[in-house]
């Protein structure tokens, strides 16, 4: 049935999570917390997700308190396929099947090539793109069954941009991208939306080293037209604009929010 202009929201509503379900994998602390007190702001039921049941109810909690609205939390191991599979089973017995997937959980692991290991290899990519492919599969039954949803990957600058001794971080970024396609080539034709958000350098728990080095962090500011690091609140619009009806005919895009950084040289 063709779309009249009469169906698409504008305005605010366009915007309006009400009524959505959404996991946030990885959302017990950084950059995930903040994108799901994000939704949770824009009317959606989060399920804040870690592998630590502790700190993701917490976590919850304190979203809760915010937004004065009941925050969920879920536990499982993203990289364990039998988990994520009796983990998202769990949440559609509850909520039904899921209206938005924002995959975050992600690691970092350094090393020059020659010393990288071969276990910091294999939790880079089980961690940061087969985790992707698990959680999506499963998640994306229930929306195909259902005629819509939203898949969004947080993905990375170093998509695009190489730096020394995180190769193969960078290598599972740019699956990202690529794999971000293929979600949307297969499940477009099922009124599904599958984009990513590549951040610049944040501030998180992840990268306190980087931060507290005061060389990389004068890099970082330099590098960076907007001549800051990246806060987590600065992710929220791209989010809530990708999660919400307002990219409806948006499919298979990485948007950069990196302050400027993969635009210049
Ligand atoms: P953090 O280390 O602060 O948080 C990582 C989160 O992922 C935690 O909630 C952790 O939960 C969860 N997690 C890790 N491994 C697993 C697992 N196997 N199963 C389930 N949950 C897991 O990271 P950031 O917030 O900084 O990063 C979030 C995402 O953003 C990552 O994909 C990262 O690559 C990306 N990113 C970050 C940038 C930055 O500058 N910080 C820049 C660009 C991209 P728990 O502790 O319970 O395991």
């Amino acid at each position: 049935m063709a779309t009249t202009d009469a169906a698409v929201a504008t305005g605010t509503a366009a915007f309006d999570l009400t009524g959505r379900t959404a996991l946030v994998t990885g959302s017990s602390q950084g950059i995930g917390r903040t994108l799901a007190q994000g939704l949770a702001e824009a009317g959606a039921t989060v399920i804040v997700h870690g592998r630590d049941a502790a700190k993701a109810a917490a976590t919850a909690d304190g979203i809760a308190t915010g937004v004065g609205r009941d925050v969920r939390s879920a536990v499982f191991d993203v990289t364990d396929p039998s988990a994520v599979d009796a983990g998202i089973q769990a949440l559609e017995d509850e909520h039904g099947a899921l209206d938005i997937l924002v995959n975050n959980a992600g690691i970092q692991r350094r090393a020059p090539i020659t010393e990288f290991r071969d276990e910091d290899w294999t939790d880079l990519v089980s961690t940061n793109l087969s985790s992707v492919f698990y959680v999506s599969r499963r998640v994306a039954r229930g929306m195909v069954a259902r005629g819509s949803g939203k898949l969004i990957q947080i993905g990375s600058v170093q998509s695009q941009l190489a730096r020394p001794g995180i190769a193969p971080y960078s290598a599972t970024k740019g699956a990202i991208a690529m794999l971000t396609k293929g979600l949307c080539a297969d499940l477009a034709p099922h009124g599904i939306q599958a984009n990513a958000i590549a951040p610049g350098y944040f501030d998180t728990e992840l990268t306190q080293a980087l931060v507290a080095d005061e060389r990389f962090s004068e890099w970082v500011r330099g590098r960076t037209p907007a001549g800051r690091w990246g806060r987590t609140r600065d992710l929220v619009g791209a989010l809530v604009f990708l999660a919400s009806p307002a990219s409806d005919f948006v499919n298979g895009q990485t948007l950069y929010v990196d302050g400027g950084m993969t635009a210049v040289v």
